[in-house]
């Protein structure tokens, strides 16, 4: 069976009528592009998908990456795939032209990197973090560090990991022992084992770069004496070409439940005379500078839960038309035909899940991925810092959301292919698992829902948090002015002012009661949060749904457009008003967790 790798419909809805990525071309960063190189852009990552991807999708799952003790085997066809991706340029597509990128708006980039991303699996995994290293050296590093380290990244000749945790150091980052040592010529020796690295090893290009969490000797306790350096697999001689091994011993793979197509490391630093690291900024910021790329990362954890979901969508709706199975419960002749299951109300429900997953979860990482844009080149400094805060509050919903439901949209897919959903033969439970990392790394779920808590919402005097519930407003308002939106312009309201009860709630909990137990439900605050954003996001493609129905629009468009309004009905049905059942929680600051025992377990 041949599903579409996307739609590539709702794709073009979403870059060209709800965020209208064609206006960026106005910025003077893009004035060399128009609509039809951004389109040959993305044309160019569908090719490459279905040419080298599609085919060795389900052969990357089925074969691990192994370690004989000496060297990693991957299989054979991932570095020719890799290769054409680095080729085509679309891996650093959005970086300056002087460092070889095409300075594409990274909105567009991630439009492209959809197709990889869905047809590959976490193949084109090496290169997003290498992206996402050699990003974060530009922004940090010293004029030595870029010429080094940046240039070779974003050719391909070599590639980028980031390596924070370790065996006791994973969502308390702060308890990490990585030791870092000053030497005599300014660089460190690196001692030191990492867990979990992606890409830590692999035979995809020349070098490896890892960018190294560590502490200086002598260094302040917890997250005020982390450093970050630079610690490659290889030196690298005066002329560029390859030196010495640096001590980056692989020290075994990991075997996951997915996204097997890119290594997961554990790496030991430095064992005889130690790595030598080069250092990133100043000592003891190394946090500081990782966050640049861990909420670059966030990011693409987010982006790559909503495309997992509308990979399961995609191909379960397509499953869903063409298999026959039963008969309507109107209908009593055994000997009339079976409907195709796409029939059964019970089905529909599930496609309907998973479309409000996943296309709303689709629209909120593009929009993250606007703002990380306009943060940097939005006309006035006024709108570039009024785009910092919402990405920075947001951040925690961009990632969190769209890998939770997204996931939840691929167990749905499953369930709708019924038992063929459970075999290898069909993708929908590969994707689930692949989609099931994406809660987990990156920081957890729980991990995510104390940052907003503690973190984004006090921020600045809830400048943040203030400035979405305004851009929410704004497009209440808007949908107000249409007969048929009315209802859930309305719903959103009530949504929006149980949001700010339960917030004042949880904060003065916070402020007055034990802090432990005021936070006890974070999670259930962060799907609150959520499902209001989804909603928003909703409306906002209702609106413009609205307004293309309003033109008389081609038969197959209108079709389109009626499913976001029937999508919108749904969510705010049958998703939406779950948020009541959590904000009761919240604001009772329910303590049924809390208080369970461990002995009574
Ligand atoms: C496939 C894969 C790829 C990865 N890639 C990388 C990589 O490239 N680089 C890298 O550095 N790391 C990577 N990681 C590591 C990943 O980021 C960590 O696994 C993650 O941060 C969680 O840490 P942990 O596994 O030690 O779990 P723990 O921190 O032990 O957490 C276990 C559970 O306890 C909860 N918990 C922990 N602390 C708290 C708290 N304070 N409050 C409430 N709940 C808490 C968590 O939410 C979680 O449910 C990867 C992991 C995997 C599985």
């Amino acid at each position: 069976m041949s599903a579409p790798i996307l739609n590539e419909r709702d794709m073009t809805f979403m870059l060209y009528e709800l965020f209208d990525s064609e206006a960026l071309i106005e910025r003077e960063r893009y004035q060399d592009h128009d609509r039809q190189t951004f389109n040959a852009v993305i044309d160019t990552a569908k090719a490459i998908a279905e040419k080298h991807f599609l085919p060795i999708r389900q052969k990357l799952d089925t074969h691990q990456p192994t370690f004989d003790g000496q060297k990693i085997t991957l299989i054979p066809e991932l570095k020719p795939a890799i290769d054409a991706v680095n080729e085509s340029g679309i891996s650093s597509a959005t970086a300056d032209y002087e460092l070889d990128g095409m300075q594409l708006p990274p909105i567009i980039a991630s439009a492209a990197g959809a197709y990889l991303t869905i047809a590959g699996g976490v193949g084109l995994g090496y290169n997003m973090l290498t992206n996402a290293n050699a990003n974060l050296l530009q922004a940090h590093g010293s004029d030595e560090l870029i010429d080094q380290w940046v240039k070779p990244m974003r050719s391909g000749r070599f590639m980028g990991t980031m390596a924070m945790t370790e065996p006791g150091s994973g969502s308390g980052l702060g308890d990490l022992t990585t030791k870092a040592i000053k030497a005599e010529d300014d660089s460190y020796r690196i001692t030191g084992n990492k867990i979990f690295i992606s890409g830590g090893d692999h035979n995809l290009c020349e070098n490896i770069v890892h960018l190294v969490l560590a502490r200086v000797q002598g260094a302040p306790k917890g997250v005020k004496g982390i450093s970050l350096f630079v610690v490659p697999k290889f030196l690298i001689n005066d002329d560029g070409s390859i030196g010495e091994s640096n001590e980056v011993a692989l020290a075994g793979l990991f075997h996951k439940m997915g996204g097997r197509a890119q290594t997961s490391t554990a790496l030991s630093f430095g064992e005889k005379n130690g790595s030598i690291g080069y250092l990133v900024g100043e000592e003891n910021c190394g946090l500081k500078y990782m966050f640049h790329m861990m909420n670059e990362a966030r990011i693409m954890v987010g982006t790559s839960g909503a495309l997992l979901g509308v990979a399961g969508f995609q191909y379960s709706l397509d499953y869903a038309k063409n298999r026959p199975q039963g008969r309507l419960p109107s209908c009593k002749d055994p000997l009339s035909p079976m409907v195709n299951i796409i029939e059964h109300a019970d089905v529909r429900r599930m496609l309907l899940a998973q479309k409000t997953y996943s296309e709303g979860a689709l629209a909120l990482v593009l929009y993250g991925t606007q703002l990380s844009d306009d943060e940097k080149t939005a006309p006035t400094p006024e709108a570039q810092q009024h785009a910092h805060l919402l990405l920075d509050f947001l951040t925690p919903i961009i990632k969190t959301w769209p890998s939770e439901f997204g996931t939840k949209a691929n167990d749905l897919a499953i369930q709708v292919l019924g038992g063929h959903g459970y075999i290898n033969e069909h993708p929908v439970e590969l994707f689930y698992r692949d989609n099931r990392l994406n809660a987990l790394h990156e920081g957890t779920t729980g991990i995510q829902s104390l940052d907003l808590l503690t973190r984004k919402v006090p921020m600045n005097k809830m400048a943040g948090y203030l400035a979405t519930i305004a851009e929410i407003n704004t497009t209440i308002e808007q949908a107000s002015a249409y007969a048929n939106l009315q209802e859930y312009s309305a719903k959103l309201h009530e949504a929006v002012a149980k949001l700010q009860q339960t917030t004042d709630a949880v904060l003065t909990a916070m402020a007055t009661k034990n802090i432990d137990l005021a936070l006890a439900n974070s999670v259930k605050y962060l799907e609150l949060f959520g499902h209001v954003i989804i909603a928003w996001l909703w409306l906002k493609q209702g609106i413009v749904a609205t307004k293309a129905l309003e033109k008389q629009p081609h038969q197959d468009d209108e079709s389109f457009y009626h499913g976001k309004l029937q999508a919108l009905k749904y969510f705010y049905h049958i998703e939406l008003p779950q948020i009541y059942s959590w904000a009761t929680l919240l604001i009772n600051n329910d303590s049924s967790s809390f208080d369970m025992k461990t002995d009574w377990f």
